[in-house]
């Protein structure tokens, strides 16, 4: 099979690893991406830096040069809106109505998710997501007025906004309608320091508050009334509350969607041949099923662009999910999730030192699987190291690492090295 052109459909994350990673691995046929951004687009961690004014969206920009030094044409301000059942062709549109039909060799898809609007709001109306360089912009304005803001979500993003906010003069609320922030990731006791440091930085932190319904105020405000019975005027409503792959346009094109995104096996190749998905619209499905796994995160979308970079040449590499956690700095503290906590059973260890430092790792079969810790410099790297190595770990040694006292752990014969999903 001839390997001639390869054609990439986003350039967020994902696709720009999977450019760099097949020039990496000596890949010197054609590479196109089709990306719907007129601009390159400002990566989506920056965001939060570029509305607190202190990274301009073209300094935040400046890794898509590399893409012209790697060799790579891209065609900005191009939406794929059709993948040919039967031919091997992507069709793509532009804002102003022209259209080409780029042919493939290898089509990858890393087309990343949308943000989701709750039903209470209007579709384009009264409010604002943090997705795109022109969002950052208006937000940035809307901090250089000082104008009040309310956060709907409870997530990371919605955390590290209002924490870089506040200080700079907005008046910041978020409502979640969860009982503690960043639910999906941190337990209760983690989510409750989560929310001290929100409001220790000025921010009015609502737990377990449901939107009633939204009204227009002036050009970008919104009166939200809660379920309570409370009533919140803010000068712009922002929704960080979820988001989904936009794959409908996939429907008919012989590539088999999931619950929510393009279903792929530990190779990322979907069921379509030589069709690959990474990134935050990749649903991993371990063992074939109908259903897999989105990570939305983004060394997830990295590591899955080097696979599939790995798997189009034919070098056999595969995703390996567990070693997905996450880190969130807000102010000083350091929040850390490793594992799936909740779902796993065997032997906690609880550590609390200091009223801002707190530890619940978990063992099974004297190995470490989930961590959740609280704090300024955590072993983070550690950690991990002995999460994804499998290493053999006594209660004390656990004990000692809750409780913050091993900065280091000599290990050796006692490792497994295999992937634990
Ligand atoms: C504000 C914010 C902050 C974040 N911070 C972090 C963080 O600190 N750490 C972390 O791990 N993750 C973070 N994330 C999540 C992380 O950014 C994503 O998981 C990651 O960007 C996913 O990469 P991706 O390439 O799959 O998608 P994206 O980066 O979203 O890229 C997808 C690209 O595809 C393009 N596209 C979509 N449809 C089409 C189409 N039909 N045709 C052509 N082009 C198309 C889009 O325009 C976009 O450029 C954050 C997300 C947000 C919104």
């Amino acid at each position: 099979m001839s390997l001639d052109r390869v054609v990439v459909v986003g350039c967020g994350a994902a696709g720009l690893a999977v450019c760099r990673e097949l020039r990496a691995r000596g890949y010197d046929g054609n590479i196109i991406v089709v990306e719907q951004s007129s601009v390159p687009p400002v990566p989506k961690p920056a965001l939060v830096s570029v509305v607190a004014g202190r990274l301009e969206p073209s300094q935040a920009s400046q890794r898509y040069h590399q893409l012209r030094t790697l060799g790579v044409q891209v065609l900005w301000g191009y939406r794929a809106v059709e993948l040919a059942h039967h031919e091997d062709c992507v069709v793509a549109r532009c804002a102003q109505g022209g259209q080409v039909c780029i042919e493939w060799d290898a089509l990858v898809l890393a087309v990343g998710a949308r943000p989701v609007l709750p039903a209470v709001f209007e579709a384009g109306r009264q409010v604002l997501h943090l997705h795109t360089r022109a969002e950052a912009v208006m937000l940035r304005e809307l901090v250089r007025r000082h104008g009040s803001l309310v956060i709907v979500g409870g997530g990371p993003i919605a955390c590290k906004l209002g924490c870089e906010l506040a200080p700079r003069g907005c008046r910041v609320t978020v409502i979640s309608a969860s009982p503690w922030l960043m639910a999906r990731m941190l337990d209760g006791e983690a989510g409750y320091l989560a929310a001290r440091v929100l409001t220790n930085r000025g921010v009015d932190v609502r737990l377990g508050t449901e939107l009633s319904a939204v009204q227009p105020r002036g050009n970008t405000g919104a009166i939200l009334k809660l379920k309570t019975g409370d009533t919140l005027a803010a000068d712009c409503v922002v929704v960080a509350k979820g988001q989904r792959p936009d794959v409908r346009w996939l429907q008919d094109s012989g590539v088999r969607l999931g619950r929510e995104g393009i279903l792929t096996d530990l190779e990322m190749k979907t069921s379509r041949d030589r069709v690959w998905a990474c990134g935050d619209c990749a649903e991993v499905a371990a063992t074939g099923g109908a259903t897999g796994v989105r990570f939305g995160s983004w060394s997830a979308a990295v590591n899955q662009a080097r696979v599939v970079a790995g798997s189009i040449l034919g070098l056999g590499t595969s995703y390996c999910p567990h070693a997905g956690g996450n880190v969130v700095t807000l102010g000083a503290t350091q929040f850390v999730a490793f594992g799936r906590s909740e779902q796993r059973t065997g032997i906690r260890v609880l550590a609390r030192r200091g009223p801002d430092r707190y530890a619940r790792l978990t063992l099974r079969r004297s190995r470490l699987v989930a961590a959740v810790m609280v704090g300024e410099a955590l072993p983070v790297g550690l950690v991990r190291h002995l999460i994804l190595r499998g290493t053999l770990l006594s209660e004390d040694e656990l004990c000692a690492l809750a409780a913050g006292d091993l900065d280091y752990i000599v290990i050796g014969r006692h490792e497994r090295g295999d992937c634990d999903v």
